[in-house]
């Protein structure tokens, strides 16, 4: 044991607990991930001892030469690997790269028209209790009732209705290909800017296997930690025109000093994502989401939102076996099966209880997991409804999933 480990050990026992929770848990929760070594090694590195406000060449610290070598990778990784013409990578998280992005656009009280959240939209498009929704003035659309699909001839007479500065694309909770295309088209029309928040779906873009945003939106914003499997933090790609503005919109206009560690780790996450090994990972998402969502539809009593899936996660209504999301995100918790309850569109429940719970393959897809092992684990969760009240059957069900998770370590 190193020494820093005896000097505290409540911390250190709560980091051992959480490492082993990963181990032997099944992670389905879609925005979740787990990185290679390269990239917890980079954040651990004496890269966080260092001021660095301002952007490579021009800080307000000296030493800077070595960090700005590291920055300056990070850009221009990022910026062959989305195609786009200016990137800035110091946001410290997706909420913060939305923020700067309105910021460089907006002036406080405009309109904005971005994804309801009980369709699938995040917090930071308008939520009333999110900086978004107090700062400006946000409209939402949802999805269709029938297919639960956004229907742009909607998105579109809203759009006419209200005028917006600003149209919002992009979701933390829906299953279909977005047609940004369409979105740029509804834009030009009003006379909005057009931004694109990829953060779920930004390692499908970074393979092509879902359409990029950045030749039709003035700005993309994204996580750098769901399916692109970087370390926790922000990304805003842009066309080269509006590169002075979202600077200084992220530095000094919402963040002091950039998290230098955290920026290297992004080098090293989009070096990784632009290598065939990555696109392959990625096809296998997509497909071990499929096989889930295919079991799952199947099931009476049980319902994939839109029907099925085009990415790495889908929305499963659960009401149909008489029980809440919130059940049966507890239930999975009981048998080491990890996903979140959420609401669905035309939710009735409310945001505690929910009538869905969301599941995502970008996490077990990263350990090993193939269509054989994501068909096990959509059974076990069936099963699991099922036999909610059977305590034996329950716990041999966490006893199988032990028995796949001690295969399979979080390691790479
Ligand atoms: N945008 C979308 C679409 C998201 O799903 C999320 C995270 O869930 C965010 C932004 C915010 O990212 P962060 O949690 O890093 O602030």
């Amino acid at each position: 044991t190193p020494a820093y480990e005896n000097e505290d050990r409540a911390l250190w026992a709560a980091i051992h607990q959480e490492e082993d929770r990963q181990q032997h848990n099944i992670e389905l929760i879609a925005s979740e991930n787990i990185v290679s070594q390269g990239v917890r090694a980079a954040q651990g590195s004496v890269l966080t001892n260092k001021y660095a406000e301002g952007y490579p060449g021009h800080r307000y610290y000296g030493g800077c030469e070595y960090i700005d070598i590291a920055e300056n990778l990070a850009i221009d990784r990022a910026k062959k690997l989305f195609h786009a013409e200016y990137a800035n990578v110091q946001p410290h998280s997706g909420s913060q790269a939305n923020e700067a992005a309105y910021r460089a656009f907006l002036h406080p009280g405009d309109k904005v028209l971005g994804m309801d959240l009980t369709a699938g939209g995040h917090l930071t498009h308008g939520s009333p209790v999110n900086f978004s929704g107090k700062t400006y003035t946000f409209h939402s659309y949802g999805v269709d009732p029938v297919t639960e699909r956004i229907d742009y001839e909607a998105v579109r007479a809203l759009a006419e209705e209200i005028h917006p500065r600003m149209i919002v694309a992009g979701a933390s909770a829906y299953s279909r290909t977005i047609d940004f295309a369409k979105f740029r088209e509804i834009a030009d029309a009003v006379g909005a800017y057009l931004m694109v928040d990829m953060a779920h779906i930004a390692g499908l873009v970074a393979t092509g296997a879902h359409p990029s945003p950045v030749p039709y939106a003035d700005v993309v914003t994204t996580t750098t930690h769901k399916t692109l499997r970087g370390p926790r933090g922000g990304l805003i790609l842009a066309k080269a025109d509006y590169g002075r503005a979202i600077n200084s919109a992220v530095f000094p206009g919402t963040q002091g000093g950039p998290l230098e560690h955290v920026i290297a780790a992004k080098a090293i996450a989009f070096h990784e994502a632009m290598q065939p090994e990555f696109k392959a990972y990625i096809a296998q998402v997509i497909k071990n989401t499929a096989v889930m969502a295919d079991y799952c539809n199947a099931q009476p009593g049980l319902r994939v939102i839109s029907g099925g899936t085009d990415n790495h996660l889908f929305l499963l209504d659960v009401t149909g076996m008489g029980v809440t999301g919130r059940e049966v995100q507890d239930l999975c918790d009981s048998i080491a099966i990890t996903l979140n309850k959420n609401t669905i569109p035309g939710e009735k429940n409310g945001p505690f209880k929910t009538s869905g719970v969301r599941i995502g393959a970008a996490a077990i897809t990263s350990r090993g997991f193939k269509e054989q092992e994501s068909l096990q684990v959509a059974k076990w969760i069936v099963q699991a409804i099922q036999q909610r009240h059977d305590q034996a059957a329950l716990a041999d069900i966490r006893q199988q999933v032990y028995a796949l998770t001690d295969q399979l370590p979080i390691t790479r």
